[in-house]
């Protein structure tokens, strides 16, 4: 297995540089206009507008960044749910509920169905908005809805390790993939002993305090 470069390693790095200028976080830094090719990128806040965009001093164009959606399902089966272990980075070999990024042209519902099917091998038939988490720190919005599986006929997909159903006393609480899903397997257990499953809306923040780091590499 090749071994990653220092300098294959410094691109990773740089793709994952967070600027945060006026209060709004961009998940990149922009090199290059993908409009014209210029590399003239200027972080300002074009006219008429109140937040800093990266904009082409060369063409005029302004590159918005909007937070990315992830959808995902909480799939029910009697008294059990059903959860994956990741095959994938971030979190390889932690556990997670079913959920990924949604697509251009897709639905909530059928972008929860979709990475359900994909993670899980699981059809579902999908319910309820359960949790509405923002997570402004990385500009992300996770929509995890309540699922009824349709059978047992699931399978691990090439994302995951391994798919299975735990009662609540067998969910593997320290080794649960991300907050997100802490929270929502948390909030399930508990209302499903009050009979009632209102939708929850809720901010998770970033867990300590760091300098912001701005500009690339
Ligand atoms: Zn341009």
């Amino acid at each position: 297995m090749a071994v990653p470069t220092q300098s294959a390693a410094s691109r990773r790095c740089d793709y994952r540089v967070v600027v945060r200028a006026g209060g709004q976080t961009h998940n990149f830094a922009m090199r290059y206009c993908s409009v014209c090719g210029s590399d003239r990128i200027e972080l300002r806040v074009p006219a008429g507008d109140h937040l800093p965009r990266f904009v082409c001093a060369a063409c005029g164009a302004i590159h918005y960044q909007n937070p990315k959606v992830v959808v995902g399902c909480l799939p029910e089966w009697d008294d059990r749910v059903l959860l994956c272990r990741r095959a994938i980075e971030p979190r390889h070999g932690l556990w997670t509920l079913p959920a990924g990024f949604l697509e251009n042209g897709e639905t909530v519902i059928a972008g929860a169905a979709r990475e359900t099917l994909e993670e899980a091998g699981a059809r579902v038939e999908v319910g309820e908005l359960y949790t509405m988490i923002s997570l402004p720190h990385i500009s992300q919005i996770y929509m995890m809805f309540r699922a009824r599986l349709v059978d047992l006929d699931y399978r691990a997909g090439p994302e995951s390790l391994e798919v299975r159903l735990f009662r609540e006393d067998e969910i593997p609480w320290e080794e649960l993939a991300f907050r997100t899903i802490g929270r929502t397997l948390r909030n399930y257990f508990l209302d499903r002993r009050q009979g009632a499953f209102p939708t929850r809306v809720s901010v998770i923040e970033r867990r300590t305090p760091r300098p912001d780091l701005v500009g690339a590499g």
